[in-house]
């Protein structure tokens, strides 16, 4: 069965994406196609609450690395899944992206499993800020990161020596003082409760679950899968490399998410007969 006829015989299914979607529009992924981690470290929830200089360091890479993430343009995967919409095909997208190219592309029916990095907000009020502000006050604290050319990383991180580092002043909350943390779920925090519950509810109605681009290494990706596999439901990976789910999979196709994902979009378009691809099936 080719990506084509999956998309084709499950029409309201949900998608579930990951890094791998955003590649070619030029973010690093974590991890390669054999699943092995790239070397970059993420920051993880505690460190940042709970210190300032871990918050310092966080900032002055994210001011680099988010020139990046807000210079990214959606690439085909992420428009061909609005196509997909549109066509009735897709019900719902969920990203562990925080990139916001799904909603930059116009996907309408979206869950931000993740968050956005293009949002700030207040750990004590819970006021928002947008992240254009914040960049504009970290660059006035420490002007040595306008002209920074710094290898990008994930996740809109980058590396940043600590020499400059040192001379970031964290943002804090304009109305109270509090800590501003980016809203995003980082590595050891929780996902928000009402999206969990959403994306649960999309699962029980829809005839199948599509991953695209993920390695489902993060758990909070892989127990969807697994929720829809323990529901009877299909669940298929158009994604280069390994999956967490490889071994419940009916169908992987490792193939490029855009290359895939425009030509299966194509081809429902002009309702041609699916090709059966030779490596269709559990490549
Ligand atoms: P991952 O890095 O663990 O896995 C990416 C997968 O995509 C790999 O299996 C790789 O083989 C595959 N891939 C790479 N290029 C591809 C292509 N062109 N077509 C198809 N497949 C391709 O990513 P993950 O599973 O999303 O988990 C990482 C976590 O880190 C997520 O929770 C996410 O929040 C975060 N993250 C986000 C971004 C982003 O927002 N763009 C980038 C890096 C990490």
């Amino acid at each position: 069965m080719t990506p084509a006829e999956f998309l084709r015989n499950h029409p309201g299914l949900v998608v579930l994406t990951g890094a791998g979607i955003s590649a070619a529009s030029g973010i690093p992924t974590y991890r390669d196609h054999e699943g092995a981690w790239r070397g970059a470290t993420p920051m993880q929830h505690a460190a940042f609450v709970t210190s300032e200089d871990n918050r310092r360091r966080y900032w002055a890479r994210s001011a680099i690395g988010w020139r990046r993430i807000a210079g990214a343009r959606p690439n085909d995967a992420h428009r061909a899944l609005v196509g997909l919409e549109t066509a009735g095909i897709v019900s719902l997208v969920v990203t562990q992206n925080v990139d916001g190219l799904h909603a930059r592309a116009g996907q309408r029916n979206l869950v931000e499993l993740h968050g956005s990095l293009e949002r700030v907000t207040c750990l004590n009020c819970g006021a928002g800020e947008s992240r254009e502000r914040v960049q504009e006050r970290l660059v006035t604290s420490c002007p040595a990161l306008a002209g920074l050319a710094a290898e990008a990383r994930p996740d809109g991180d980058a590396t940043v020596a600590d020499d400059i580092a040192r001379g970031v002043t964290p943002p804090s909350c304009d109305r109270c003082g509090g800590i501003l943390m980016p809203d995003v779920v980082f590595f050891g925090g929780a996902v928000p409760r009402e999206r969990v519950t959403r994306v649960s509810a999309a699962l029980e109605r829809a005839p199948a679950l599509l991953i695209v681009g993920s390695s489902l290494v993060v758990y909070s990706g892989f127990r969807l899968a697994r929720q829809a596999h323990a529901a009877g439901r299909p669940v298929a990976a158009l994604n280069l490399g390994v999956t967490r789910a490889d071994e419940f999979l009916s169908h992987h196709w490792r193939q490029d998410a855009a290359d895939a994902l425009a030509g299966a979009l194509e081809e429902l378009r002009a309702g041609e007969p699916a090709q059966v691809h030779p490596a269709g099936i559990r490549s």
